[in-house]
């Protein structure tokens, strides 16, 4: 048998992150373990490396498993960390073969050319990683398995089997998203029909949208242990029918969990009943993209959606006791008074939990090439490239000037004593902690982007 390390590596020490505030299932191993081809079943032993919950050196993996295998999965801000990784392993020994899957070398492959790099499985990951082992198992030469990948058409459906959440037992109880805690993950659609100009989702899948039915996704949903689940689709809230046909589902089946959903605001507004359904259900919490409080932003972002559409979703959240996580973006010429408007907007619809996120044009995109002058920080230098990290150059105030504000505006909306007191009546003394000693960490990171400039 030949041991297989799935690697998720830890964000690099200067990526500014939400890992102090989540930590959510490697959903993309589990997916290669349950989905490993029946033929290679007896000849490759898979096993998961989570090394955000697990410390040691990647080495002491390398000498526990001795693995003839590598693949290691991660966003862009990994690059260099996969890199070095890669390297890490080659010079432990360098007959084992080491591939990179996951979203970024789906969009950008040619980030992950590299000399310790054999294998990209940037084409239908699933299909690939089996692609890889059975080359591998037939004396393959890797230059033929990754001509193969290449040649591959990207799928339109997912006809996959259902994660195998057993695989990561002692990790399991860590998984956790911000008050979801414990809390699973679930995907039940791909891609996305929006054409957003900023986002690196709808690249993923090259504008292709498909979803899975209903019946298979409660039929994973049952199995799922957690009572919180997060529902990782781009956008779930898309069709009016599936999500009905969810909400009936989900009764027929008494069905007792707690679900998180990322949604558009103009859905929300549109059906406020069916939201409301859905809350009976068990909603407890929709992430929405509300972007900005500038309609020329949201015009120039292609979002299809107005202020008065966002402040109405906002409202009928808020009605339903449903938590509004609020993604915004700030771009790089807010002036002072375009923070504090939007202080005021945030206050006046009783918004209380935002993702601040200074315009980052992602490699991918279709607006990198368009902001290429304005680049302040190396592209590089990806660890920096984390959504979080000024990488354009503010028009209005120094980059100093910029984190200040926007860590002010973090804890002026996210912090007042009101605030803090109702989430401790609804989820307790103890997550509020937690969450308070994560937040702590990310603020401590923007003072020192402050100090150093
Ligand atoms: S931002 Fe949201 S709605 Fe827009 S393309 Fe991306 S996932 Fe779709």
């Amino acid at each position: 048998m030949t041991n297989v390390v799935l690697v998720r590596p830890k964000p690099h020490k200067d990526t500014i992150g939400l890992k102090h505030v989540m930590i959510c299932e490697p959903l993309e191993l589990e997916y290669l373990v349950s989905n490993l081809d029946r033929s290679l079943k007896d000849e490759y032993t898979l096993i998961i490396v989570d090394m955000l919950l697990d410390n040691r050196k990647l080495v002491k993996h390398l000498k526990r498993h001795k693995p003839g295998i590598v693949v290691f999965t991660g966003y862009n801000t990994h690059v260099n960390l996969i890199k070095e990784f890669s390297k890490e392993v080659k010079s432990f020994d360098p007959t084992i073969v080491t591939a990179v899957g996951g979203v970024h070398v789906e969009v950008v492959p040619d980030d992950f050319k590299n000399q310790y790099i054999d294998v990209r499985l940037w084409k239908n990951g699933i299909d690939a990683f089996n692609m890889l082992l059975k080359g591998l198992k037939e004396n393959t030469s890797i230059d033929t398995i990754q001509f193969t990948i290449d040649r591959q058409t990207l799928n339109d459906s997912f006809t996959y089997n259902h994660p195998d959440r057993e695989i990561n037992g002692p990790y399991r109880k860590q998984y956790y998203y911000m008050f979801h805690n414990p809390c699973a993950l679930i995907k039940t659609s791909f891609g996305c029909p929006f054409k957003c100009s900023f986002c690196f989702c709808h690249e993923i899948t090259s504008g292709h949208y498909y979803e899975r039915t209903i019946e298979d996704v409660i039929s994973e949903l049952k199995a799922i242990k957690e009572k919180d689940v997060y529902i990782v689709d781009d956008n779930f809230l898309f069709s009016e029918d599936r999500v009905r046909k969810f909400i009936d589902a989900l009764k027929k089946e008494k069905m007792d969990k707690n679900f998180l959903v990322y949604g558009r605001a103009d859905f929300i507004a549109k059906y406020p009943l069916l939201m409301a359904d859905f809350k009976a259900v068990g909603l407890h919490g929709v992430i929405v993209g509300i972007e900005s409080v500038r309609e020329k932003d949201l015009q120039s972002y292609d979002k299809l959606t107005t202020v008065k559409i966002n402040e109405e979703a906002i409202a009928i959240l808020n009605k339903l006791d449903v938590e509004c996580y609020s993604t915004l973006i700030i771009p790089l010429d807010f002036d002072k008074k375009d923070f504090k408007d939007l202080k005021t907007w945030l206050r006046k619809t009783s918004v209380n939990f935002v993702n601040l996120q200074p315009l980052t044009p992602l490699k991918g995109t279709g607006i990198y090439s368009e902001y290429i002058k304005d680049f302040i920080e190396d592209p590089n230098e990806v660890e920096l490239w984390d959504m979080a990290h000024i990488v354009l150059k503010p028009k209005y105030m120094s980059k100093r000037l910029f984190y200040y504000r926007i860590l002010k505006l973090y804890y002026e909306i996210v912090m007042p004593p009101k605030h803090l007191i109702r989430l401790v009546k609804k989820f307790g003394v103890a997550p509020n902690i937690k969450m308070l000693i994560g937040s702590s960490r990310v603020s401590l990171q923007y003072i020192i982007k402050m100090i150093r400039g």
